[in-house]
């Protein structure tokens, strides 16, 4: 096998590591794949700065990178079901999702190709004499880390914009979930990434990740993935003042007024919950409603829940797929256990489903806990579960409040059909987006990104290229004679 991908060739790791891919569905083996260490990780970054110094892509002309971007876009889309499926056994999310994940990825890397040469930099204003130009370049080796729930797309909003914007890079998915990214580097191979400007190791979070992190020849750190994992790589890229983007995780709140459409509300309350099976940065895991519509509106939530169908990812019928591993199956059993023990109302789920089919997977069923209030660490945390909290409020500014009330700041949404309040409230949010009757939509025009511990800095949109440039300034005198400052 030559699974990790250093300076245009498909190599072993160094010490003979491997590593198996897990299927959360039924914990089968869905394939080994090589485990890199410090050493792998070493040459990868080398490889990506020779590229960076000495390839034709750094200084070449945007159209040419552009032209590699599109197409990727066109062979993502051509492998489509092969990535699809790939990912779907990796993760466990159903078959549908995971093509319109693919259909994103897709998207992302032709927007960048698009906005690539679009914001040439400006000409200052200084009068004549002077010629002063502000001008953005690539920030040189990007060391690029995603996690298990989004594997491909949290990948492609790191891996397009660098390529756009002229750097090289070195990939590291998450080990749960390295397979679409294999695939996505040897189109990025095909479609013509000069040798050294992408490469791939996989591995551990731990040994690969941290390593990568710490290299000194590494520019510019972006990372997608849990809080805890944010703040160390923050602290060791402190060390030499590495560039920095984190997402980071949220606990994103649905705010519901009594006024709001009751059936659409509903309906994407319990997306915003459980799709994916709540394993999204994004998902809606803290419901706000207001008191008069309250009980009802978590009993409909609660029968809508039941109904759902776990299952495999490639079963037509299947809704909802398993969580992604045993281990963090553990993690939110133990939140589980913590809401218990805060007294939140257990409306429904809060178990493993009792299928005999399901039993090696996974799973957990949709959970619904409800009287909850803002003190518990079941409305406070990062769950990333199938797990919502319903909690009731009085009015507009209490809405607000509450809302306002988390150290994260993702995402959030408002059900109502009072325009003016709708803008009030989005406006007041502190979320890096937020959803007026909807949830979870997402645009690669738009930006994509957290206040506060969701993270810093932003993906997608112009900010998201932005991330992976310096900006330079060249003063150039045309007239130049002597100063006269010093007079000796
Ligand atoms: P994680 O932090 O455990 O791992 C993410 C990645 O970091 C993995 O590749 C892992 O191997 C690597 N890693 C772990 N320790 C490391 C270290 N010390 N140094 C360098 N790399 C290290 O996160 P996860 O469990 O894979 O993903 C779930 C989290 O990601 C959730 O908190 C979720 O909210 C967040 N997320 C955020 C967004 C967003 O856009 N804001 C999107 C998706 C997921």
């Amino acid at each position: 096998m030559a699974d990790l991908y250093i300076d245009g060739e498909w190599t072993a790791a160094a010490a003979g590591g491997r590593r198996e891919v897990l299927n959360p569905f039924d914990a089968s083996v869905v394939r080994e794949v090589d485990e890199a260490d410090a050493t792998d990780v070493d040459r990868a970054v080398r490889a990506a700065r020779r590229a960076f110094d000495e390839e034709d892509w750094a200084r070449a002309p945007v159209r040419r990178r552009a032209d590699v971007l599109r197409g990727v876009g066109e062979l993502l889309l051509r492998d489509v079901e092969e990535i699809g499926r790939t990912e779907t056994l990796d993760t466990g999310k159903t078959l549908t999702e995971a093509r319109i994940d693919v259909e994103d990825v897709a998207n992302a890397f032709r927007y960048f190709a698009e906005i690539a040469g679009k914001d040439g930099g400006r000409v200052v204003d200084v009068g004549p004499g002077v010629l002063s130009r502000v001008v953005y370049e690539p920030i040189g080796v990007c060391a690029l880390i995603a996690p298990w729930n989004y594997p491909l797309l949290q990948a492609s909003w790191k891996v397009a914009p660098a390529l756009a914007a002229g750097n090289t890079f070195v990939l590291k998915p998450s080990e749960v979930t390295p397979l679409s990214s294999l695939l996505m580097m040897r189109l990025i191979e095909e479609a013509g990434a000069p040798r050294g400007v992408a490469n791939l190791v996989l591995g551990s979070g731990a040994g690969v990740g941290a390593a990568l992190t710490a290299h000194p020849d590494v520019d510019l750190v972006s990372f997608t993935g849990g809080l805890s994992t944010g703040r160390n790589i923050m602290a060791s890229a402190a060390t030499d003042v590495k560039n920095i983007a984190l997402e980071l995780g949220g606990k994103n709140p649905n705010i519901v007024f009594a006024d709001a459409d009751f059936d659409a509300a509903l309906d994407y309350a319990l997306d915003a919950a459980f799709l994916h099976s709540g394993q999204v940065c994004s998902a809606g895991s803290r419901l706000l409603v207001q008191d008069e519509l309250y009980e009802e509106f978590v009993a409909a939530l609660a029968r809508r829940a039941e109904a759902i169908r776990l299952g495999s990812g490639l079963d037509p019928a299947t809704e909802s797929g398993p969580l992604s591993s045993a281990e963090h199956r553990a993690k939110v059993e133990g939140y589980l256990e913590i809401a218990r023990t805060e007294g939140a109302r257990l409306v429904t789920g809060g178990r493993r489903p009792d299928d005999p089919q399901l039993a090696r997977g996974y799973f957990l069923l949709p959970t619904i806990y409800a009287d909850c209030d803002r003190s518990m660490r079941i409305v406070q945390e990062e769950v990333f579960g199938p797990v919502v909290t319903a909690e009731r409020f009085r009015d507009e500014a209490h809405a607000v409040s509450l809302a306002n009330d988390t150290r994260y700041g993702l995402a959030g949404a408002v059900w109502t059909s009072d325009a003016s309040r709708a803008q009030r409230v989005a406006n007041a949010l502190r979320h890096g987006t937020v959803w007026i009757n909807d949830f979870h939509p997402y645009l690669p025009q738009a930006e994509w990104g957290g206040f506060g511990r969701s993270g810093v800095g932003r993906e997608l949109g112009p900010t998201g290229l932005h991330e992976y440039q310096e900006t330079k300034h060249i003063y150039q005198n045309l007239d130049p004679a002597p100063s006269g400052w010093f007079k000796g």
